[in-house]
Formats: structure tokens, C-alpha cells, sequence
């Protein structure tokens, strides 16, 4: 089974001609409303590639939070351990202007509301991935107290107690993470900085050219695959859960680091964040 302790957001996105000045109201030309968060996205992509996945976060007691755990469990997630706060699910307001800019603004609601506690008894699993939506000292509970494989995705890259890293077999930023996380524009210098806590590897994605492994003793490019991109978001999403499939089924990190970078870039080319099944992507890649 795969863990995925972290964020729902209910995404609501509006596309506008131009954004708004103080005290200006703008209409929308398209209103596009989704299920995000990254712990969510995560957890769902894991599920389409065939993986148990269950997904340990929270919702508010409100309509947004039932229509949450409903489509987790349609997805085929797990949601024993989703907890109900007295809050509002969390949501994330997306302003598109025609120049293809956003502006985003998200209330953490019931996200911010889980605490480590609510983590007692969900632990369970081979692999367990989280990301840095929910409060700090639930991710450290996380990953303290699992005994599997453990990957952090630094999303979005604010990281305050840097101890965090010493429970963190496998960091997987992108580079703009990268970057923030390890302070250095220097990747090999900075990866070494990072490795003097994280246990395996840090592996950095880097869109179109694939993704970087860098462990204590070597570093490997792994390349991808070249195709037309129409919507990239969510592409680190559905890599991560892609890693977690492929470590879940025992692969080496190289090989599913290049499985992982496949999915990644063919989910880029449709439209939304979750990624392919299993069954599209065999029908694609009959070789993977
Ligand atoms: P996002 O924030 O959009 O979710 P990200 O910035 O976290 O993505 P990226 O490094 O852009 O992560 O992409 C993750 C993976 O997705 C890459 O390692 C690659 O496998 C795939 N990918 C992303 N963009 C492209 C692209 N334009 N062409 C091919 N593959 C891509």
C-alpha cells in the first residue's frame, strides 16, 4: 500500500480577460472547478496506476468535504483515515488572465486543522509520500513514524525545521524547489548539502528534460520522452505518485525514476492533474 499524508483542496479556476485592480470587478469568461491538493492529486494518481493507495488528510464538515471523501473513494482511495474538521475544506482560487498569468489564493482550512495525532494508526504501508501543504509537524510525524520507503515532494518549497529531512529517504523537488530547499544554484553542491540528511537520493524534475538522481556516491540524467504538452499542471504530481507505484512494486531508482518520467510526460499531454490508469498507459507504452 502506498500513504499519502496531505492536502484537499476543492480548485476553482477562473479564466478572466484581465485581473482586477483594487475595488474593480471582473467577470469570469469560464469557471473550471476540480479536486487539487497535492496530497489528494498524489493519492489519486497512485490509485489509477494500480497501487492501494489511502489518503490520510482532512476535510471540513460542509458539502465541499463529503464531495471529497466521495470522489477519493470513486478514484478507489482509501479514505479510513480521513479526518472531518470543524472548518471549511480547503480551496484554492485560481485567476487566469488572457496573457496566461495566474494569481492564486488558497485558504488552508481543514488542511491546517490535521494534527499529528490524527495520524495514530494510519501509518501502514511500503511507501508513504508527503508534501509540505499541511503543517510541519504532521509531516515530521509522518515520516518519523513510518517504516517503509519514505519520499518527500518539498511542495511548496517552505521548509522551516530542516530536521525533517533527516526522516526523508528520497526528496523529490523540482528545480525551483530545489533551488529554495538547498539555498545553492549549484545542483550537484546543493544535493550533497541535502544528502548530508536525506537518507537515499534527491531527485530533481526538470519539466521537458526529465529528471536528475543524485545519491551520496553519483549522480544519473534519466531523459524523457519528447511529446506536445497542453497542460503541464500536475506533472509533479503524477511523477511522484509514479515513483511511489514503481518503488512500491520493488523497481531500482533508476528504472522507476524513466517509468515514472514516461507517465509524467504523456499525463502532459491532456488536459487535468491526475494522471493516467494503468490501462491507458499500457495501451500506450505496452513496454513499460
Ligand atoms: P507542476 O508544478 O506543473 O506539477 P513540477 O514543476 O512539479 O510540475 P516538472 O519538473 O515540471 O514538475 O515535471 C515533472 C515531470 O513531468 C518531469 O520530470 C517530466 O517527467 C514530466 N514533464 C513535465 N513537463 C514536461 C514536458 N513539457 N515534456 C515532457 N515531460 C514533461
Amino acid at each position: 500500500m502506498i500513504t499519502v499524508v496531505g492536502s484537499y483542496n476543492l480548485d476553482m479556476t477562473f479564466k478572466l480577460n484581465h485581473f482586477p485592480i483594487p475595488g474593480e470587478t471582473v467577470f469570469a469568461q469560464e469557471v473550471r472547478v476540480g479536486h487539487g491538493g497535492k496530497g489528494s492529486n498524489q493519492a489519486v494518481s497512485a490509485s489509477r496506476l494500480g497501487a492501494r493507495a489511502r489518503f490520510v488528510g482532512a476535510v471540513g464538515n460542509d458539502a465541499n468535504g463529503k464531495n471529497a471523501i466521495n470522489f477519493l473513494s470513486s478514484e478507489g482511495v482509501d479514505t479510513s483515515c480521513v479526518r472531518v474538521k470543524n472548518a471549511h475544506t480547503g480551496s484554492a482560487y485560481i485567476l487566469l488572465n488572457g496573457g496566461g498569468e495566474t494569481m492564486i489564493v488558497v485558504n488552508r482550512g481543514a488542511n491546517y486543522e490535521l494534527t499529528p495525532e490524527d495520524l495514530d494508526g494510519c501509518l501502514e504501508g511500503k511507501v508513504l509520500l508527503t508534501q509540505l501543504e499541511i503543517r510541519e509537524d504532521v509531516v515530521k510525524r509522518a515520516l518519523s513514524g513510518f517504516s517503509g520507503i519514505r519520499i518527500l515532494n518539498p511542495a511548496p518549497a517552505e521548509l522551516n525545521d530542516v530536521e525533517i529531512l533527516n526522516y526523508v529517504d528520497i526528496l523529490t523537488p523540482n528545480e525551483v524547489e530545489f533551488q529554495e530547499i538547498s539555498n545553492s544554484d549549484d545542483m550537484s553542491y546543493g544535493a550533497q548539502i541535502l544528502l548530508k540528511r536525506v537518507k537515499r537520493a534527491v531527485i530533481v524534475t526538470l519539466g521537458e528534460n526529465g529528471a536528475i538522481i543524485y545519491t551520496k556516491s553519483k549522480s544519473v540524467r534519466i531523459p524523457t520522452i519528447k511529446v506536445n504538452p497542453v497542460d503541464t499542471t500536475g506533472a509533479g504530481d503524477v511523477f511522484n505518485a509514479a515513483l511511489a507505484v514503481f518503488l512500491e512494486r520493488d523497481y531500482d531508482l533508476e528504472t522507476a525514476v524513466e517509468k515514472a518520467n514516461i507517465i509524467a510526460s504523456y499525463s502532459v499531454t491532456t488536459y487535468g492533474a491526475l494522471g493516467p490508469t494503468w490501462k491507458e498507459i499500457k495501451e500506450k507504452y505496452p513496454e513499460i
